[in-house]
């Protein structure tokens, strides 16, 4: 009788856990194995529970639009556990004020036209331009282009640095003139190609309770935060797994695929090798392979949140809503803030204010440099320009995430395919999944893991 195949999961954040499941869920004859460097599973996702707050240190939900994450959720019998976000009005940090996100705006684009054209966001001339979207003439696209060259082009130079960037920036943590449009929005092209007007195409494709103001929340977490998500997780699994455990280098030998782990005396041999580990840890675990560098040189930023509790009488004049993000050229050094007591109330007990505020974009990572207490304290200041907050925090949690957020620049789909075909021939067998490939959000990193269970599947079926 063949021996069992090994499979060895390298990485125990979302994408790793999620591919060790559903190999276990879908009965995959073969033997996983999974090796986590820290002393954690979960990776990026982090929840600290202090004082009776849930604070999240690093991904806080995931959207339910994208179906895997609710799907997992559900499939590890936790369904009654999710919630979701409250919905209030998101704001914009622009001229030293908070301005009210224009009612119907999808990523920035209106839909709704009363709302923008009476925003105090915009300048006249501002809001002129962006209307040009109706008449503009569809871009000439010949691979890949910036997503800030096509916004730009469409809706003008105010919308973009005032709307669009901060939004974007908020999931990306880039810089929207490198940033690939055929990796991160390559539907608002195909809008463009269909309506000839992106305004046009989304008020016409864009369902109305998402535009009108009795929507509800598109997030969702879990009770007790996402650490719930990641312990059903690793109650279900019963692969071998190998926390503090560090893989340092894979090569080819014999058809199969060699492990050197920290610490073990023998290697690990494995048939297939899924790596979830960020690009540039990958890359220095396959240095013998030339063809792995070009991709794995791809940037990262880096970026630092706050999580600061207040009794409620210390922040006033708080506007009903759950959070800002930061236009662009600002003089600002917080990117973003979330209300969390407003957006998760679950997380705040009773008389208190939770705030989670960000910094860290490209040209401002030396933030990260600063300690605790004057990252703290830079925050308080630039809150203070525009909302009222008096006395101490009661404490503050400072996480700092170095080349956390992989950069999709221009061309990046057609680097990831080149290396995955790449892989194909010189690596068979070997997979590499995770933020740095195909989509940064938790769902998109589910998904890339629910496919490679699947090619393998399909592979020993
Ligand atoms: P990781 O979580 O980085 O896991 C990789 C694992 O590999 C780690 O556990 C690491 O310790 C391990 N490892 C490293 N080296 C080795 C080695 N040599 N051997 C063995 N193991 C090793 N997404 C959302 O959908 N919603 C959000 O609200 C959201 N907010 C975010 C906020 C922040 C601050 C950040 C940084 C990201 C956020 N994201 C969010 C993105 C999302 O969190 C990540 O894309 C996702 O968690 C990445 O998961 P992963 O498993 O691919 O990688």
């Amino acid at each position: 009788m063949a021996e069992r195949k090994q499979i060895a999961i390298i990485g125990g954040g979302i994408t790793g856990l999620t591919a060790a499941y559903y190999m276990q869920k879908q009965n995959v004859n073969a033997d996983v194995t999974l090796f986590e460097a820290s002393n954690q599973l979960g990776g990026k996702i982090s929840t600290v529970e202090r004082d009776g707050f849930t604070i999240e240190r690093g991904p806080d939900s995931f959207l339910e639009r994208k179906k895997t994450a609710k799907e997992l959720v559900h499939d590890l019998g936790l369904g009654n556990h999710l919630i979701r976000s409250a919905t209030g009005k998101a704001f914009i940090l622009s001229q030293d004020q908070l301005h009210p996100m224009p009612a119907g705006a999808v990523m920035g684009v209106p839909t709704d036209l009363k709302p923008f054209v009476r925003s105090a966001l915009f300048t006249t001339s501002g809001k002129l331009n962006a209307l040009k979207d109706f008449v503009t003439s569809r871009t000439d696209v010949d691979g890949d282009i910036s997503v800030g060259h096509f916004f730009r082009r469409r809706l003008g130079d105010q919308v973009v640095d005032r709307l669009i960037h901060p939004l974007i920036s908020g999931i990306y943590a880039g810089n929207i003139d490198d940033l690939s449009l055929k990796a991160t929005f390559p539907h608002f092209l195909q809008m463009e190609n269909k309506y000839g007007s992106l305004i046009r195409g989304l008020q016409k494709t864009t369902p109305k309770q998402q535009t009108s103001g009795n929507k509800q929340g598109m997030f969702l977490t879990l009770e007790g935060g996402l650490k719930t998500l990641v312990n059903g997780l690793t109650d279900a699994l019963e692969c071998d797994m190998h926390t503090g455990t560090q893989v340092e280098q894979v090569s080819k030998q014999d058809g199969r695929y060699v492990l050197d782990v920290a610490g073990w005396d023998e290697p690990f041999e494995a048939d297939y090798v899924i790596a979830t580990t960020p690009h540039q840890v990958t890359a220095q675990m396959f240095s013998d392979y030339a063809f792995m560098r070009d991709f794995q040189q791809t940037k990262s930023t880096s970026v630092a949140n706050v999580a600061m509790a207040f009794d409620e009488d210390s922040v006033k004049n708080l506007p009903d809503g759950t959070g800002f993000v930061v236009s662009r050229k600002e003089g600002y050094r917080i990117t973003a803030c979330t209300w969390t007591h407003k957006k998760w109330p679950h997380t705040t007990p009773d008389g208190s204010v939770l705030l989670r505020a960000y910094v860290g974009k490209p040209g401002d990572e030396d933030v990260l440099d600063l300690s605790d207490d004057e990252i703290a304290d830079l925050v308080i200041g630039d809150l203070k320009k525009i909302m009222t907050v008096e006395g101490e925090p009661k404490f503050y949690v400072v996480t700092r995430w170095y080349d956390a957020m992989p950069q999709y620049t221009v061309g990046h789909l057609d680097r990831v395919e080149a290396l995955e075909k790449q892989l194909e021939a010189e690596l068979p067998g070997v997979y590499l999944i995770g933020n740095a490939y195909r989509g940064v959000g938790l769902p998109d990193c589910m998904d890339q893991a629910i496919r490679t269970v699947k090619t393998i599947e399909s592979l020993e079926s």
